[in-house]
C-alpha cells in the first residue's frame, strides 16, 4: 500500500491541463482561480503620498525645533503646488507629497501658533511618507496564475484599475455515489437496511467550496451495467469523475472493474485511515477518483487527495497545506500501519494549543466531522502519549 503522500504525488502526475480562459468582471470573480499572471499596470502607491494627518516639510527645516509657517492646504485627491522653501504644507491622509517635502509631522506631535507650526518631537527624514511604489512596483507580479480570488486580491486588483479578470472555468466534476442502500433525503421513508446517501450532498458542497462545478448524478446501483453506464456517462459531461461506494473487495463492489474495463486503474489501496479502499485512475481520458463509502473516509480522503488533484486540474498553485504542531490531548496506544487523520477539535491548554478527539472516529461516524476543526495526523508506527506534540491541519483550510 502506497503512503498518502507517494500516492498524491502519482495522482498529480496525472493531472489534467487548467480548463479554457476567459474574461470575467472582478465583481463575479470571488472565487475564481485566475489563468494569466497579472503584472502591475500601476505602482502602489502611485505617488507619494502622506500617510497622516499632519503638515508635510523638509526635515532640515525644523531640525532646530523652529516653526514654519503654512504655505499651502492639501485634501486627498488635490494637487499640491511645489513647498515654499522654509514653510510647511497642512496636509491629510493620503494626499500627495508636495514637491520638496521629505516628511510628515503628525498633527498630535505638533504645536500650532498663529499659523505657524512647530513640531514636539524631532522629525526625520521619510517620517509618515507612503513612497511611490513602496507596496508594489510598476510591471512587478501583483497576482500570480493559479491563485484562487479571494476578497483581499479582488481589492488589490481594483487598486490597480483592473475592471476584469482572465479567469479558468470550473472545473466539471461528475459525483456518483454507488450503493443499492442508498435513499435520497426528501423521499419515501426508509426501509429495512436502506440509509440516507449523506455522500452526495456532502461531496457536491466540498467540490463546490474548491470553487469547481459539481455536476450532480444520480445513485448508481450496484451492477456491472448500472456502473458502467454511469461511468460512461460522467466521462462524457465531465472534466473529472469522483464516486464513492463501491470500491473495496465486497461482492457489490463493481466501480473497479468497470473502470479497468473502461479506462484503466493506477492506484488502489492507500495507506490511509480512513479511507484505505481509495482507487484512482481514468474512465476513457478522463481522471477518475473513486473514494470509499464510509462518509468519514469521504471525508478524510477528499481532503487529503482528492482535493490537491482537483486543485491541480483546476490549475490553481496551491499546494499542500500547512500544518500545525500541538499538544496531544488523547493517547495513541497501538501502533497502526496506516497514516491516521483523526478528527479533532482545538481547545487552548497549559502547554498551548490541545487537540482532542472531537467524537466518534469509526470510519462509519460522521458527527465527529461535524464537531471538528482540524485533522490531526498520526503517522503509522506511532504511539501517542497526552502532551505529545501532534500536527493537525485545519479543516478551514481544507474544506472551508
Ligand atoms: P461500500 O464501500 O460501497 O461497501 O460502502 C461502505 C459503507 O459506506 C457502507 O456501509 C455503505 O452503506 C456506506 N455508504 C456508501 N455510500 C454511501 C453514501 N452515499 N452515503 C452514506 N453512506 C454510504
Ligand atoms: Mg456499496
Amino acid at each position: 500500500m502506497l503512503s498518502p503522500s507517494l500516492a498524491l504525488a502519482r495522482m498529480l502526475a496525472a493531472a489534467i491541463p487548467p480548463p479554457p480562459a476567459h474574461g470575467m468582471q472582478l465583481a463575479d470573480a470571488l472565487g475564481a482561480t485566475l489563468a494569466v499572471d497579472v503584472t502591475a499596470p500601476l505602482a502602489l502607491p502611485a505617488f507619494d503620498n502622506s500617510a497622516m494627518d499632519g503638515y508635510a516639510l523638509r526635515a532640515s527645516d525644523v531640525a532646530d525645533g523652529r516653526s514654519l509657517p503654512v504655505s499651502q492646504r492639501i485634501l486627498a485627491g488635490q494637487v499640491p503646488l511645489p513647498l515654499t522653501s522654509g514653510t510647511a504644507a497642512r496636509i491629510f491622509t493620503g494626499a500627495p507629497l508636495p514637491e520638496g517635502a521629505d516628511s510628515v509631522m503628525m498633527q498630535e506631535a505638533c504645536a500650532v501658533v498663529d499659523g505657524s507650526v512647530r513640531p514636539l518631537q524631532a522629525v526625520t527624514v521619510g517620517s509618515h511618507v507612503r513612497r511611490r511604489g513602496e507596496d508594489v512596483a510598476q510591471g512587478s507580479l501583483l497576482l500570480p496564475r493559479g491563485r484562487r480570488l479571494r476578497p483581499q486580491d479582488l481589492g488589490l486588483l481594483a487598486s490597480v484599475g483592473m475592471a476584469s479578470v482572465e479567469v479558468y472555468r470550473p472545473l466539471r466534476v461528475a459525483i456518483l455515489v454507488t450503493g443499492d442502500e442508498l435513499r435520497e433525503p426528501g423521499g419515501p421513508p426508509l426501509r429495512a437496511g436502506e440509509i440516507f446517501n449523506s455522500n452526495g450532498p456532502m461531496l457536491s458542497a466540498m467540490v463546490r467550496r474548491c470553487g469547481l462545478q459539481a455536476i450532480e448524478t444520480e445513485r448508481v446501483a450496484d451492477s456491472e451495467q448500472a456502473v458502467a453506464q454511469a461511468l460512461g456517462d460522467a466521462a462524457a459531461a465531465a472534466d473529472v469523475i469522483v464516486s464513492t461506494g463501491g470500491v473495496s473487495v465486497g461482492e457489490a463492489d463493481h466501480v473497479r472493474s468497470q473502470v479497468e474495463r473502461l479506462g484503466a486503474l493506477s492506484l488502489w489501496r492507500i495507506a490511509i485511515k480512513p479511507g484505505k479502499p481509495l482507487a484512482f485512475g481514468r474512465v476513457g481520458d478522463v481522471p477518475f477518483i473513486g473514494l470509499p463509502g464510509n462518509p468519514s473516509s469521504v471525508f478524510v480522503t477528499f481532503a487529503v487527495l482528492a482535493r490537491p488533484f482537483l486543485l491541480a486540474c483546476q490549475g490553481r498553485d496551491e499546494r499542500e497545506m500547512p500544518r500545525l504542531t500541538v499538544r496531544a490531548g488523547f493517547s495513541v496506544t497501538s501502533a497502526g500501519t496506516r497514516e491516521e487523520y483523526l478528527r479533532v477539535t482545538l481547545l487552548p491548554g497549559d502547554d498551548g494549543t490541545e487537540a482532542v478527539l472531537a467524537g466518534n472516529q469509526s470510519s462509519g461516524a460522521l458527527s465527529a466531522a461535524t464537531r471538528a476543526q482540524a485533522l490531526a495526523v498520526v503517522p503509522p508506527d506511532t504511539l501517542i502519549a497526552p502532551g505529545d506534540a501532534v500536527d493537525v491541519i485545519l479543516l478551514d483550510a481544507l474544506v472551508p
